[in-house]
C-alpha cells in the first residue's frame, strides 16, 4: 500500500493543490498498486513514516499557522530525515525555507530547504513555464518542461544547500530580484518544492512519476509510462504559444 500524506489541506490548500495528492494516487491505481491519501489536518501529527508529501499554498494567515503546528510537531522533518519524498507548492516551499515575510513578520520556517522568502516588488500572477535544471541528484531525472500558475508576492532566494528545480522560460519563478533571475522552484535532499500551481502534478505527469518511483524507491525510467490523452492535451495547450 503506498501512502501518501496531503499535509494540512484544511490551511495549505489554494487553488486545488489538493489536486496532486489525487493524482499521486490516480497514477498509482493505474499502474495496478494499492495507493490511499491519508488526510492530516490541522491540529494532527504528521506521521514521519508515510511515502510520499504534499503540501499546498496558502494566504499568509494560513501560512503562519501551518508553519507554527508543522514546527512544534516535528513529523515533516523526521519524513525529510528519514529521506522520505516531500512536494511542496507556494507557502508550502515558503513554510519548508529558513524565513519568510508574513502578516507584515519575519517568520522562522522548518529550515527543510536553504531558502529566505522576503517580498516581491509587485505580485507575480500567472503562467509559469521552466526546463528542469539537470543535476546529479534524484531530481534531476527530470527532462520534460515544467508549467503551472503562480500567484504569490514572496521572493524566494536559495543559499548554497538548494539548487533551482528549474530555469525560467515564462513567468517570474522564485525572486524578480535580477541578481536570482531565472530560478524557480527548489530541490534540496528529498524535498521538492515549487510555485507551480495547476495543480503541478496534473499538469506535470513526469514530476508526479518521479515523485512515485522515488516513494517506492525506483528510478523515474521504471515505471511504465501512462498514455493519458487529456494530460497530452492540457499541457499542449499550457506549453503552446497560446496559453495565457
Ligand atoms: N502567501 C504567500 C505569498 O503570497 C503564498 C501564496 C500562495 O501560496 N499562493 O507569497
Amino acid at each position: 500500500m503506498l501512502r501518501i500524506g496531503l499535509v494540512l489541506p484544511d490551511v495549505l490548500g489554494t487553488y486545488g493543490d489538493d489536486g496532486n495528492a489525487l493524482v499521486l494516487r490516480q497514477r498509482a491505481r493505474m499502474r495496478g498498486m494499492d495507493a490511499e491519501i491519508i488526510r492530516i489536518t490541522y491540529g494532527n501529527a504528521v506521521p514521519d513514516d508515510l511515502d510520499v508529501y504534499t503540501l499546498g499554498g496558502g494566504e499568509d494567515t494560513a501560512q503562519i499557522l501551518a508553519t507554527a503546528h508543522l514546527a512544534k510537531d516535528g513529523g515533516l522533518n523526521r519524513a525529510a530525515d528519514n529521506g522520505r519524498p516531500i512536494l511542496a507548492i507556494c507557502a508550502g516551499l515558503q513554510v519548508l525555507g529558513h524565513t519568510f515575510r508574513a502578516g507584515g513578520r519575519t517568520i522562522d520556517g522548518l529550515g527543510l530547504i536553504d531558502a529566505t522568502t522576503g517580498g516581491l516588488n509587485k505580485r507575480a500572477i500567472g503562467e509559469v513555464a521552466t526546463t528542469p535544471v539537470a543535476a546529479k541528484d534524484w531530481a534531476g531525472q527530470l527532462t520534460s518542461p515544467l508549467t503551472g500558475f503562480e500567484n504569490h508576492m514572496g521572493s524566494t532566494i536559495l543559499g548554497p544547500d538548494a539548487r533551482p528545480l528549474g530555469t525560467k522560460t515564462r513567468g517570474i519563478g522564485n525572486t524578480d530580484d535580477p541578481a536570482h533571475a531565472g530560478a524557480e522552484g527548489a530541490v534540496q535532499g528529498s524535498v521538492i518544492a515549487t510555485y507551480m500551481h495547476g495543480p503541478a502534478l496534473a499538469r506535470n505527469p513526469q514530476l508526479a512519476d518521479l515523485l512515485l518511483a522515488q516513494a517506492l524507491g525506483k528510478k523515474l525510467s521504471d515505471l511504465e509510462p501512462l498514455e493519458i490523452a487529456e494530460v497530452s492535451k492540457l499541457r499542449s495547450e499550457r506549453l503552446g504559444k497560446n496559453a495565457d
